[in-house]
């Protein structure tokens, strides 16, 4: 099959990956994102006049390859000094984050290719004239060459209905949620002064971050995770009622009841990929034209999704090597 244009479905890291690279190879890409901006678990959100990385807070580069790319696309290493919930086992870390924002490395990538956000596809299904993409009105996208499937795995499920095989994949996925909160201070409270990172040890809160101390950030800007277990267990609560009980947890940690100046809940509902088994690390079907890569392909994180994409494309590459 001759392959021109390509649609990605999903401006996460694995979508914005592969189409950095197709883009690389003189495809013409489009992008269809459902949200408002690039990012997807690594998106930032508006907080009175200040950008806060929403997602992922931090990035680990196991490889040396993947370290390279962050260093290219401007990424920066971050060393925050961390402790427990109790503030024990002081130590420092290191790992990478975009600069001036999680969401720039995305944003970044969506240079030279057709980006069309808010936009929330409902179906991908392959016929004569091509891979057939309609958003959810049932309104048609257009007709591509090619399709890549680059969301979550319950959203990957139902795109991926034309081939049984993929959607079944998918469907074997588990995902966990997480509740954020995102708090905005007028000052640094005393109890926090020297620490950048908490982690480990409560019930409620999975980790603690202070946004302002990432390079190129400004404020005092504090991000919630509240753990896997509670988030499940609170699933379905009210968000302004999460938000509560967060913002007393976050008290209680620093010791006093603080007014913050902008809060901000988000419930990522499918924030950890639990990947089945295989070492498929991407899908794809020469004959339909449809493919899929994720984090849900290769180790539920952020290099792993970027790994699924470089697995993707390199696939759509030898299948085209073969027809010319
Ligand atoms: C709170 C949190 C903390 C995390 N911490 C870490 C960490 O410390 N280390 C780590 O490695 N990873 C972490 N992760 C996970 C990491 O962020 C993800 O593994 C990675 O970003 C996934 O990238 P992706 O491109 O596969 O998917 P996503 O980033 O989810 O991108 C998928 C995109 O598809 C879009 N989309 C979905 N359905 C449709 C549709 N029908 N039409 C159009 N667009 C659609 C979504 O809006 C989204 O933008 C964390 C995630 C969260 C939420």
């Amino acid at each position: 099959m001759r392959i021109n244009s390509v649609a990605i479905i999903g401006s996460g890291i694995a979508g914005m990956r592969a189409a950095q690279l197709l883009k690389a190879e003189g495809y013409a890409v489009s992008v269809f994102e459902k949200s408002r901006g690039t990012g997807g678990r690594m998106a930032s959100a508006v907080l009175g006049d200040v950008s806060v990385d929403l997602g992922c807070a931090m990035i680990d580069a196991a490889t040396p390859e993947f370290e390279h790319w962050l260093i290219e696309q401007g990424a920066q290493l971050w060393h925050p000094r961390c402790a427990t919930l109790a503030f024990g086992d002081r130590s420092v870390r290191s790992g990478w984050v975009p600069v001036p924002r999680s969401s720039s490395l995305t944003r970044r990538l969506a240079d030279g290719v057709e980006l069309r956000t808010e936009t929330r596809v409902a179906v991908v299904w392959p016929d004569r004239e091509g891979v057939l993409l309609r958003d959810d009105k049932g309104e048609s996208l257009g007709h591509f060459d090619a399709a890549v499937v680059a969301t979550p795995a319950p959203q990957a499920a139902i795109l991926l209905d034309a081939i049984h095989r993929f959607r079944q994949k998918a469907e074997q996925v588990s995902t966990v949620p997480v509740w954020t909160l995102l708090i905005s201070l007028a000052s640094r409270p005393a109890r926090l002064s020297d620490i950048d990172w908490l982690e480990g040890g409560d019930p409620l809160i999975g980790k603690l971050v202070r946004d302002s101390s990432k390079p190129g950030r400004e404020g005092e800007n504090w991000v919630l995770q509240a753990t896997e277990e509670w988030s499940l267990a609170n699933q379905d609560q009210e968000p302004s009622r999460v938000a509560l009980e967060l913002q007393g947890a976050f008290d209680a940690v620093v010791g006093e009841a603080q007014e913050p100046m902008q809060q901000r809940v988000h419930r990522w509902l499918y924030a950890r990929a639990v990947p089945g088994s295989g070492r498929e690390f991407a899908l794809w079907d020469a004959q339909s034209g449809i493919g899929a890569c994720g984090d849900w392909l290769c180790g539920g994180s952020v290099e792993g999704a970027w790994r699924s994409a470089n697995e993707l494309v390199a696939r759509i590459l030898a299948s085209r090597s073969k027809v010319a």
